[in-house]
């Protein structure tokens, strides 16, 4: 448990950037000790990939960020089982259909089954189970009713494909978006417009077409049959469970120009109240540099694609934790194996430390300067990579004992989530592809084949273990470091 002086200073302390405000202030919820929190969770029609992973580990450390300082943190998180549009303008295919037509199977299955995968990634990531899981289909009169009260309201207007929402009535749409970028106008602009009468107008609520087969995901409305539009889930779930106004709402920071600033627009429409009192965007997972990883890029690597590769899911995560949420994080199988050889030589120092503190009690270190110093790199806005770096400092001090080593550390692990508690006992197991590469070493080594088996060695140096040869063989030692 977090120490209560730790979960003071953390309190005092958070600070967190705003999008909308674009600046990193002071946090506090509004009610007293509990925050509620929004994430925009993902649309069902194929399976994550490590990307959008990035963005729910971000939401996951900021969430136990908040539990450390010891608030009560109300987590809810939608998930669009309605077939949103192909893109973000209101036309185009319902990607969920389309996706039911390429399996050969229902939309409602198609949904079921990345929604399942979804969470099992989830839970192999160490991402805390959500108090809250929405799916939007099982929120369908929120989503009408949220409609309704926009009607009231004069903003709503229709078109022969469906009930759209007038942008022109809000003096501060866009106001998510920095003025010298306004990207959701140009996002805006690249939509056709049909009957809209704004670029930036959106679709509310979308009538089935009457000439085309009946649709599988469809209800009755006021306004005739059809389907939500994707902005109106988030804003109808959200309000409904945590209230009209939210502590914190997450997502990536795709979600700015259009999916949020349209969230925006109509939430604080309905209700005349500011709809969250901090926006936070996740940057990119990237690959070569720039390019974004996304589900239409052509270059979506999933956790499953790691995991056949041989890595630990939590060697992902722990890849996530040394880049600030706010930076894009360049992905590579070098870099991941760096974090992986990284947290294997963290795990065998927790088993070391575990061993020689035995069953004993650990000390409570509330004041001790390496916890104090870890709750700063928390309330500077996240920042992991320091937080991650004042970890190693602890773990290669001279001066600390194990026992303090060890509370100190599975303190930490509270907001890391690597899981060190348990994942030491078996990791002290020496990893089968560097069992064979000293092998493959050895057989060199006694050919007299030095300079290939001089490389090997190093090969083995990276992945966390020296090779100690005596005369009947050789012992594989891991790097204290
Ligand atoms: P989607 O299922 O497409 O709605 O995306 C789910 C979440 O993943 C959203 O919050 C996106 O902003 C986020 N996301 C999509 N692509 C990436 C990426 N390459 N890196 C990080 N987050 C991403
Ligand atoms: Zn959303």
């Amino acid at each position: 448990m977090t120490s209560p002086s730790a979960s003071e200073q953390l309190r005092q302390s958070l600070a967190l950037y705003s999008t909308l405000s674009r600046t990193t202030t002071h946090f506090t919820p509004a009610q007293g000790d509990t925050v509620r929190m929004y994430v925009c969770g993902p649309t069902v029609y194929s399976a994550p990939h490590i990307g959008n992973m990035r963005t729910y580990l971000f939401a996951d450390i900021a969430r136990r960020v908040l539990c450390f300082a010891g608030y009560s943190v109300q987590a809810a998180m939608n998930i669009t089982d309605v077939g949103h549009l192909t893109s973000d303008a209101d036309s185009g295919d319902d990607k969920m259909a389309k996706a039911a037509a390429a399996e050969r199977a229902t939309a409602w299955e198609v949904a079921e089954k990345y929604t399942e995968i979804f969470f099992s990634d989830a839970d192999r990531l160490n991402i805390l189970p959500m108090d809250l899981v929405l799916r939007a289909t099982q929120h369908i009169p929120q989503q009408i009713e949220l409609i309704q009260r926009l009607e009231e309201k004069g903003v709503v207007y229709r078109t022969d494909d469906g009930m759209y929402f007038d942008t022109s009535f809000v003096p501060d749409y866009g106001k998510l978006t920095p003025n010298d970028t306004r990207e959701h106008l140009r996002a805006g602009q690249r939509v056709a417009m049909g009957e809209k009468r704004h670029a930036t107008d959106f679709a509310l609520w979308k009538f089935s077409p009457p000439d085309a087969p009946k649709r599988e995901m469809e209800w009755p409305s006021p306004w005739g049959v059809g389907f939500p539009g994707w902005h109106i889930e988030c804003s109808a779930m959200a309000m409904d469970y945590l209230g009209e106004t939210l502590d914190l709402h997450l997502g990536g920071i795709d979600h700015i120009p259009i999916h949020h600033t349209n969230e925006i627009a109509q939430s604080e429409t309905a209700t005349g109240v500011p709809f969250s009192r901090w926006w936070m965007h996740g940057a990119f997972l990237t690959l070569e540099g720039e390019r974004r990883m996304g589900k239409s890029e052509g270059n979506k690597i999933t956790l499953d694609t790691l995991i056949d590769e041989g890595f630990d899911p939590l060697e992902f995560r722990y890849l996530v934790l040394l880049s600030h949420y706010r930076s894009p994080l360049s992905f590579s199988r070098t870099a991941l194996e760096q974090a992986a050889n990284a947290l294997r030589r963290l795990r065998h120092r927790v088993a070391a430390w575990k061993k020689s503190v035995g069953a004993g009690e650990l000390p409570d270190c509330p004041d001790n300067p390496y916890l104090t110093r870890f709750v700063d790199a928390l309330a500077e806005d996240l920042n992991m990579p320091r937080a991650v770096a004042e970890l190693w400092q602890l773990a290669r001090d001279p001066d600390v004992d194990d026992a303090t080593k060890l509370s100190l550390i599975l303190a930490f692990d509270e907001v890391l989530g690597l899981d060190l508690e348990s994942a030491s006992k078996e990791s002290t197991e020496i990893p089968d592809a560097v069992v064979r590469l000293a092998q493959e070493r050895w057989e060199l080594r006694s050919a007299k084949r030095f300079e290939e088996s001089d490389k090997l060695r190093d090969q083995i140096l990276a992945a966390g273990y020296t090779v100690q040869d005596g005369p009947g063989g050789y012992e594989l030692v891991p790097v204290n470091d």
